[in-house]
């Protein structure tokens, strides 16, 4: 069996939609599909999921959202008049969705609800049957998967029929609906492959599969034909934001092939991720813009034990989660995404890590990227080498390099507003 996940933009109207049936009808091992939200039409449109949060913001404000929630209702009940399916039930689930964002259920339930009225569509549109995530699909607090997960799915799927999941969203062990991460869909694709033990997990997107770099900023770029589990991890974690990074983890050790597949060109290979290992040499390049860096120092740091441990959790109270660090003898440099932290959360920190540790001095600045390059058995040292040599002349400064931390990566500090042209370079050095 195969498991066709499809990715906002492949739901995007009623005329991604047929193309979404012809593809499922064209292999009859395709049994089970799970569906995002519909995301943009074109460039300036709006993806469902940010407007339902918008709603949410709007009632936390103490405003009703039906300005915003009207223009949701109406590309919702477009498509089903499209698709000439039942569009006054899709009215119907759409004002009891209102009510409940209004009487404030809260950014979980209603970021759920793209993916639920998707499914909804889909499902009576393909005549397959709808199994509802938040019957199914457990999540932890933490956002990872419950296994009690697997055991609903095995209850709930029969074998003899075809089934529309939506994706994103589950619920809590104590019942109350959650959502993972944005871009989670995949995440749920991937639990459902897992639970069906499915030959294949498709990944349908609008690109024809995992670029070696951003097609966006490097023309004509390469999609890469295969690569392991561990590498599209690496390129996730640098900004290549095809495939989610966790969604490798529920099918992590069992095995389960994926392709990265284009709804609008299916006949493209697109990218295969397997679980074997890497493939040789560096497979592709991206920066991770939006970090800001915090940099402290103290005479004897580290004398005292537990420090690291100790300094970490005080930013945890401040809501920061470090993604990139490096240690000196008397220093610490740690960058996190600056969403994380507006400048008076910062400031409150640094005064506060301050007065309690005894520090000399402690920074935050922002601006900063990662320049990743993802690649199984490389030279690490090479790679880094040409990279650096080629950064440089291009005129493009560094802040710190890191190989060695993992046997599939190189990473390279660099400025935000030079992470584009960065790529573009060693792209073109490397590729
Ligand atoms: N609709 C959600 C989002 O926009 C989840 C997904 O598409 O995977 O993030």
């Amino acid at each position: 069996m195969i498991v066709s996940k499809f990715g906002g933009s492949s739901v995007a109207d009623d005329n991604q939609i047929r193309k979404v049936k012809a593809i499922l009808e064209s292999d009859e091992r395709r049994r089970i599909a799970v569906v995002s939200a519909p995301g943009k039409r074109n460039k300036e449109d709006q993806k469902i999921t940010d407007l339902l949060y918008k709603c949410n913001s709007m009632v936390q404000k103490g405003q009703t959202c039906r300005p915003v929630f009207n223009e949701i209702s109406k590309r919702f009940v477009q498509i089903a008049q499209k698709l000439h399916i039942d569009d006054v039930k899709i009215s119907e689930k759409l004002d009891d969705i209102r009510c409940m964002i209004d009487a404030g259920r809260g950014a979980d339930y209603a970021a759920s609800r793209g993916e639920y009225l998707s499914a909804l569509i889909i499902s009576e549109f393909l005549g397959w049957e709808f199994l509802d995530a938040q019957d199914v699909i457990v999540i932890n607090q933490d956002s990872t998967v419950n296994e009690a997960t697997y055991k609903k799915l095995a209850e709930k799927l029969d074998p003899e029929k075809n089934y529309v999941i939506p994706g994103f969203y589950g619920e809590t062990e104590q019942g109350v609906l959650k959502t993972f991460t944005r871009g989670g869909s995949d995440i749920t694709g991937s639990i459902v492959a897992r639970a069906v033990n499915a030959e294949l997990y498709e990944n349908w997107t609008d690109v024809s599969g995992i670029y070696r770099a951003d097609p966006r900023i490097v023309e004509n770029a390469e999609v890469i034909p295969e690569l392991s589990y561990k590498e599209v991890r690496e390129l996730s974690d640098v900004g290549a934001t095809v495939f989610h990074e966790e969604a490798i983890a529920p099918i992590y050790g069992i095995g389960i092939p994926i392709v990265v597949k284009n709804t609008n060109k299916p006949e493209d290979p697109g990218t295969k991720i397997i679980d074997a290992d890497d493939v040789k040499g560096p497979c592709g390049v991206s920066a991770r813009g939006g970090l800001s860096r915090i940099r402290l120092r103290k005479l004897m740091l580290f004398k005292k034990y537990g420090m690291r441990h100790a300094l970490l959790t005080m930013l945890h109270i401040f809501g920061i989660r470090p993604c990139y660090s490096l240690f000196g003898i008397d220093s610490i440099v740690w960058f996190f995404d600056s969403k994380m932290a507006n400048d008076s959360v910062c400031q409150a920190m640094c005064e506060r890590l301050t007065k309690e540790f005894g520090l000399d001095s402690i920074t935050v600045d922002h601006g900063h990227a990662i320049l990743g390059i993802a690649g199984g058995e490389m030279d690490s040292s090479d790679v880094y080498l040409d990279a650096a040599m080629t950064l440089r002349e291009n005129g493009i400064d560094t802040t710190f390099v890191n190989y060695g931390s993992s046997d599939a990566s190189v990473l390279i500090g660099i400025k935000e507003e030079q992470a584009a042209e960065a790529v573009k370079a060693v792209y073109n050095k490397l590729f």
